[in-house]
């Protein structure tokens, strides 16, 4: 169904979630304080979403008819995850509103796509060379020289389907990528890495909120401050970016675009993802309105809300590994006035799993990064 501007959707009515993380769940929690209602689609009933939600459609999500039974029961669909195939939204959009649209998957979820979008739109990127076969690697690192990163096209987030290849290294490293389609990209020597999240609404009108600046670890994002730190010009530079994606794209609800700052100031965007994105949680508890909320009011055609910052922040990842020896000693987080506590019903900690974060808040943000690696450090069960 048409995804332009139509009446808004009003409390009481129904969002479809297609796929049940954290992300869904902050979305869910924040739309039913609103007052609608939330039913959503995972293979597992008791997935993140699921427990916070009126309803769940257990299927997965690549089941074009479990869509649709999502699709009878909702009068707006919309995801936690860019890896719904396009094809599977295109099949509901013909009976329900989908936001973000098919056309946005279409060119987020193929990483070769992605970057022929950016190409086109004049948008800097790290060099990148597409990689379908061993010669098509040889020649992509003549030309980009090593180290360089090779990403599998699809289904690739928090640095899975990644291989880093070095100088000594031989193409059998790529037998990590399972001779999947892919893109090579030179190795760039950032001196941070920054993020935009900004909502944009049905009618095109865009609120952005501060810049992130981000650490990762082993591809997974460790901390987040905002606002970062940097001058007027390179935030308004960060911005201008960022717009001009979510309008070439027709995007409406939250994105999220990463972006490498090089030492001399020049932006390369990373990677785009059109949801609420991790390094935007720190919007819930320290923004006027979260991304979550303005997600919920971007996808239902409501006003969006205000984005301004109520104080400075400092978001740090709750990975699985912590969990290695035993639960996390939680007093050490809720004894501290400045500290917020955020857990995802993850029954199962993984390593390298993303199973909660906390949220400092802090004007001071240097302090609170250094008080976020000391509360990791606290929050360690003792052996
Ligand atoms: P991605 O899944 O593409 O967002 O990559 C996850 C993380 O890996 C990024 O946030 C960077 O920290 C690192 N990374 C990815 N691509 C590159 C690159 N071309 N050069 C340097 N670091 C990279």
């Amino acid at each position: 169904m048409s995804n332009a501007a139509s009446a808004p959707l009003l409390p009481g009515a129904t969002i479809g979630v297609l796929g049940g993380g954290q992300l869904g769940r902050m979305m869910a929690l924040a739309a039913r304080r609103m007052g609608y209602r939330v039913v959503v689609l995972d293979p597992n009933a008791r997935c993140p979403t699921a427990q916070v939600s009126d309803g769940v459609v257990v299927g997965a999500l690549d089941d074009v008819e479990a869509a649709k039974r999502l699709a009878a029961q909702v009068d707006v669909v919309t995801l936690d995850t860019e890896h719904v195939p396009s094809p599977v939204l295109e099949a509901i959009e013909r009976v329900v509103v989908v936001r973000p649209g098919a056309s946005v998957l279409a060119t987020i979820q193929d990483r070769l796509v992605q970057k022929q979008f950016l190409d086109r739109l004049g948008v800097p990127q790290a060099q990148w060379a597409s990689v379908g076969n061993p010669s098509e690697l040889a020649a992509a690192l003549v030309k980009l020289g090593r180290p360089a990163i090779v990403k599998a096209r699809r289904a690739g987030y928090d640095g899975k389907g990644q291989v880093r290849i070095d100088a000594g290294d031989g193409v059998a490293e790529l037998a990590k990528l399972r001779g999947e389609p892919a893109v090579a990209e030179a190795l760039v020597l950032f001196a941070r890495e920054i993020s935009v999240v900004l909502a944009r609404g049905v009618a095109g009108e865009v609120r952005i909120y501060p810049i992130a600046e981000n650490v990762h670890r082993r591809h997974v994002l460790h901390t987040t401050r905002a606002p970062a730190p940097m001058p007027e010009d390179a935030r308004v530079r960060a911005e201008q970016l960022a717009v001009r994606i979510a309008e070439a794209l027709g995007h409406v609800g939250m994105i999220a675009v990463e972006m490498f700052e090089l030492p001399g100031g020049e932006l390369l965007v990373n990677e785009i993802a059109p949801r609420t994105h991790n390094s935007g949680h720190y919007t819930y508890g320290a923004c006027a309105t979260s991304q979550f909320e303005q997600h919920v009011r971007a996808v239902c055609g409501l006003p969006l809300g205000d984005p301004r910052p109520l104080t400075g922040a400092v978001m740090v990842n709750l990975i699985g590994d912590l969990w290695t020896d035993g639960t996390p000693r939680w007093g050490e987080v809720l004894a501290r006035a400045d500290a917020r506590l955020h857990l995802y019903g993850k029954d199962a900690p993984a390593p390298g799993r993303k199973m909660g974060h906390v949220l400092l808040l802090d004007d001071d943000t240097d302090r609170a990064l250094a008080n976020a690696e000391h509360l990791i450090a606290a929050l360690a069960p003792q052996r």
